[in-house]
């Protein structure tokens, strides 16, 4: 089974997802990290689109969900912090707009969750991955709080940054988001709307938890 997050960067998908599946005791799968993987590797190539797809294709992307933290590894080194660098948040997406990463990525993810339940996060999980998804969440909160919540996470990790270098971080990569041409940023039709932007966390995560039991609880009927 699995059930989706969808929506603009920093609106709170990732550590509410993360936080429902602890609660739940289901797997997490971030997909923006998979795509910050994918950036690495772009990186790692100095932008060389040609020997990025080859790397690419003989890269090993691997990842797993422990103690509320996902972890994310290429060739089996671990570079969960390394991803969250803003040297890789300035060309994630432009490498997620490319078709032949975003079909990499997606065999990838719906591989994985056959194995188990999972709660994804991303932009177009609802829409493209995973239409039938079992629930859809389309999340989102003001420029403002999204800033901010992504500069505090940010500045946790001892990075030298500025709320405004954060700001225009998010505002670019919400427009290269939803305009791109391949599976751009979009609230699926069927996916519940969840404005966090005046949610406490615990609301958010009590909503999205409630919902998941009430529909595991109906299937049992
Ligand atoms: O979730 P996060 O902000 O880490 O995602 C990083 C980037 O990865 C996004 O800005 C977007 O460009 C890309 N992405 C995507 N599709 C997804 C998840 C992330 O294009 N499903």
């Amino acid at each position: 089974m699995i059930v989706v997050i969808d929506g603009p960067a920093g609106s709170g998908k990732s550590s509410t997802a993360k936080a429902v599946a602890a609660q739940l005791q289901i797997q997490f799968l971030d997909s923006g990290a998979l795509y910050r993987v994918a950036t690495l590797v772009y990186l790692n190539c100095q932008k060389d689109y040609r020997q990025f797809f080859d790397q690419l294709e003989e890269s090993e992307i691997s990842f797993y969900f422990k103690k509320k933290k996902f972890h994310a590894f290429l060739n089996g080194r671990d570079v969960s912090d390394d991803i969250r660098s803003m040297e890789v948040s300035e060309s994630v997406s432009e490498v997620a707009s490319n078709s032949e990463v975003r079909a990499y990525i997606n065999d990838l993810m719906r591989e994985v969750v056959k194995h188990d339940i999972y709660i994804a996060d991303g932009r177009d999980l609802g829409t493209a991955v995973f239409p039938d998804a079992a629930l859809k969440f389309y999340m989102i909160a003001d420029l403002e709080t999204r800033a901010k919540r992504r500069f505090n996470e940010v500045k946790a990790q001892g990075k030298d940054v500025t709320l405004d270098e954060v700001k225009q971080n998010i505002a670019q990569r919400d427009e290269k988001d939803s305009n791109r041409s391949s599976d751009p940023l979009k609230k699926a039709d069927d996916a519940i709307l969840v404005d966090t932007s005046e949610m406490t966390f615990e609301e958010q995560v009590a909503f999205i938890s409630d919902k998941i039991e009430q529909l595991i609880s109906s299937q049992k009927k």
